[in-house]
């Protein structure tokens, strides 16, 4: 039993460190851990990027028999078990995507003992065939993950996951535990009570992302180009979602920031299910990829080092806005959520709900939803303290990492305008939109004014003061907080609502947003959320990214199984010069040193002593390509520079590419067996992934050839 063996805890941080390369763990991850090993259940309440994943793992690997895992995703398991095995776990999966024949032989490694983990869809799990499996075989608990599935209000209700309680029936003695990244009470309650957890202990993280920095500007028009000048500033070659409302906003902006040489990709049920799949595979497998989506997009997706997250449009509620912005920096690195939003975007939300066939109290609801985002929006104080309010929770102290608290918005006394603007919707009788509001503030040529007599109210021409931007921006910070509210027909119509009366009466200040320009300029000049972009060690880190991505595409996995970034960077600041000393590094486990180690130090002793601007990122490249035009073989040329043959092919390579050698100068193969070569990159998609074509091949070239003979194809990316 387990009293005999040596404290749960260390074998635990002994796993961590081992398998998962990792010092500590994170916050409540090492309770949870622990308790979970002590055979009790558990509930577990933690943010996206929070480390969900770690708190049945290591348990899994820790207690006797294989760790069953509930997760609706089915998408989702071939990553997660492909993640697995780069750290050497022995890890499955049992959903619909296997044939008969597949899925009997995991349940036969099951059966024998031989798996870790085992990925479970839950209609597969609830098969009485499955069932009967699990009660012959030793199981170390049970996880269920996204347990929000059960809550029959939440939009991703799963019916089978109701059935889960089954579990507990069945496996009385199995611990469980359940997760979920969605924090509200009445869903943590239905959880609670559907899967039978009354007795699991509950372990609440706080739901803060403190690596992401939340931004919001006002829109004049030229979202686009602020858009642009965003991503080129402060995520040039980094990966990104961007927002949009319509699917035909999202054709125009990827194909305009893929003109702008921009890797850009739509993303929309518009799409054929192949393009989707294709964008989304790209969008994991490659770096630096923007996708531009609806808000389709997102869910299932896993990868984690998303490092910003644009909207284009305003989401309908802060609970969509934090989800959708929490796809960015799981990884934990620096990351941006970054928004533009204008007197359209408010018009036409609050015109949806205003206009839905929906009962008034779910309006109600919505409206509430619609008035928060709304708020914070127009937000002059910390954004992440007002974010956590809204879901129950306090932050002591102003962040430090929202524009708010980096370049305090300067705000005014907008009462007199306020009532100027107030006044002249009620003058002009409640009915006009923003546009010819303005007009007859500023007394402008306009022959409806005329028309309906409006250059006769008292309101004609008193606003001068202000320009047309201005008056804008002050009518939507009106509507916005509702003091205006849009006709249901959808002209755009405004009239007064309860709010505005005090205003107009002038029994309360208004202090607002000064309107916007200074606002725009300053943005460029704020201190950027990536750390590496444009440091020397730059090259460095494309060099490392590079090796990785050919690791990746030998593997056929996304470059970020092989090594998150946070590691690479670590590799640049530590230089570990042995193994041993990558050992030390977070996210270097036993396998993965055995299986990379030796290709990143031959990238680091490459790039010894190059980090400075002046250094010439070629001329490595060059001193090989130099040495083998003067004859050297490349194991000589290896030995002599004191890297790797894998390296003097890739700087090979790089030559042929770049049409200095040809191939036939580095690859001796007849003519006839390089025609069957190229036929089969035909079929693999000119060998975007190499690890395909190496199999297709039964091995019989290297990838350090193939790597050559595609770049003679000049189809590399
Ligand atoms: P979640 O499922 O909660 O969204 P994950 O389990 O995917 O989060 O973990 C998010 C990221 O944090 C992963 O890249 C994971 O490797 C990393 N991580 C988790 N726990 C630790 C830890 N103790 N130390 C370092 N990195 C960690
Ligand atoms: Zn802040």
């Amino acid at each position: 039993m387990m009293n005999s063996m040596p404290p749960s805890s260390d074998r635990a941080r002994e796993v961590l460190h081992s398998v998962f390369g990792y010092d500590a763990f994170r916050h409540t991850q090492g309770d949870i851990v622990e308790h979970l090993i002590q055979g009790n259940d558990a509930l577990v309440l933690m943010p996206t990027g929070g480390g969900k994943s770690l708190c049945y793992q290591i348990p899994s690997l820790v207690r006797d028999g294989t760790g069953i895992v509930v997760s609706p995703l089915i998408a989702l398991m071939q990553d997660q078990v492909d993640a697995l095995r780069q750290n050497g776990v022995k890890a499955a999966f049992l959903n619909s995507s296997l044939s008969a024949e597949e899925a009997r032989a995991i349940e036969a490694q099951l059966q024998r003992g031989e798996l870790d983990l085992l990925y479970v869809a839950p209609e597969r799990l609830m098969l009485s065939r499955t069932l009967d499996l699990l009660e012959r075989v030793h199981i170390a608990l049970f996880a269920i993950d996204e347990a929000h599935c059960v809550s029959q209000w939440g939009h991703d209700f799963r019916p089978e996951y109701i059935q889960l309680s089954i579990l507990h029936e069945r496996f009385p003695d199995v611990p469980r535990i359940a997760l979920t990244a969605t924090a509200d009470a009445p869903t943590r309650r239905e959880i609670i009570q559907r899967l039978a957890l009354e007795e699991a202990r509950q372990f609440v993280s706080s739901f803060d992302r403190p690596n992401i920095r939340y931004a919001i500007s006002e829109n004049h028009g030229n979202a686009r180009d602020r858009l642009l000048r965003f991503i080129r500033d402060e995520h040039p070659n980094d990966a990104g979602i961007v927002y949009c409302l319509s699917r035909k906003r999202v054709d125009e902006i990827a194909a305009w920031l893929t003109k702008q040489g921009l890797n850009a990709l739509p993303y929309h049920a518009g799409l054929t299910a192949e393009a989707r799949r294709e964008h989304q595979e790209r969008f994991l497998r490659e770096e630096g990829v923007i996708i531009v989506a609806t808000i389709a997009f997102g869910m299932g997706i896993d990868k984690p080092d998303v490092r910003f997250v644009a909207h284009l449009n305003l989401p309908k509620s802060l609970e969509a806005y934090y989800q959708e912005t929490g796809r960015a920096g799981r990884d934990g690195l620096p990351s941006n959520a970054w928004m533009v939003y204008g007197l359209q975007d408010v018009i036409t939300l609050r015109q949806m709900q205003e206009g839905s066939e929906a009962g008034e109290e779910f309006k109600r609801v919505e409206r509430h939803k619609l008035d928060a985002m709304l708020g914070f929006c127009e937000l002059t104080s910390c954004r992440r303290q007002a974010l956590l309010r809204y879901f129950g929770e306090t932050l002591e102290q102003p962040c430090g990492n929202c524009d708010n608290c980096l370049s305090p918005p300067e705000t005014w006394d907008a009462t007199v305008a306020a009532q100027k603007a107030l006044s002249c919707v009620h003058r002009t009788g409640q009915r006009f939109g923003v546009n010819y509001l303005i007009d007859v503030l500023l007394a402008r040529e306009n022959a409806r004014i005329q028309q309906f007599g409006h250059d006769q109210i008292s309101t004609y021409g008193i606003g001068t003061e202000l320009n047309q931007a201005q008056w804008r921006d002050l009518y939507r910070q009106l509507i916005a907080r509702g003091l205006l509210a849009v006709d249901v027909e959808g002209h755009g119509g405004l009239r007064l609502t309860e709010e505005a009366r005090p205003v107009l009466r002038g029994d309360t200040k208004l202090m607002l947003r000064k309107l916007s320009r200074a606002s725009a300029t300053r943005q460029g000049k704020r201190e950027k959320a990536s750390r590496y972009t444009d440091r020397p060690e730059s090259r460095l880190w494309e060099a490392l990214r590079k090796r990785r991505q050919e690791l990746a595409d030998e593997q056929g996995v996304p470059p970020y199984m092989i090594f998150h970034d946070a590691t690479l960077m670590e590799f640049i600041e530590n230089r570990p010069e042995t193994l041993s000393q990558m050992s030390q590094i977070s996210g270097v486990g036993d396998r993965k040193l055995d299986a990379y180690g030796e290709a990143f130090l031959d990238v680091l002793h490459e790039y010894a002593g190059l980090d400075n601007e002046d250094a010439n990122p070629v001329d490595s490249a060059d001193e090989t390509l130099r040495l083998f035009q003067s004859g050297m073989d490349i194991d000589a040329i290896a030995t002599e520079r004191g890297v790797k043959a894998t390296t003097v092919y890739g700087h090979l390579a790089e030559a042929i590419e770049h049409g200095l050698l040809q191939l036939s100068d580095v690859v001796k193969l007849d003519e006839k067996t390089l025609e069957g070569i190229r036929f089969v990159f035909d079929q693999h998609e000119g060998g975007k992934r190499l690890k395909p074509i190496y199999d297709a091949l039964e091995g019989k070239y290297s990838y350090e050839i193939l790597r050559c003979i595609r770049a003679a194809l000049g189809e590399t990316r």
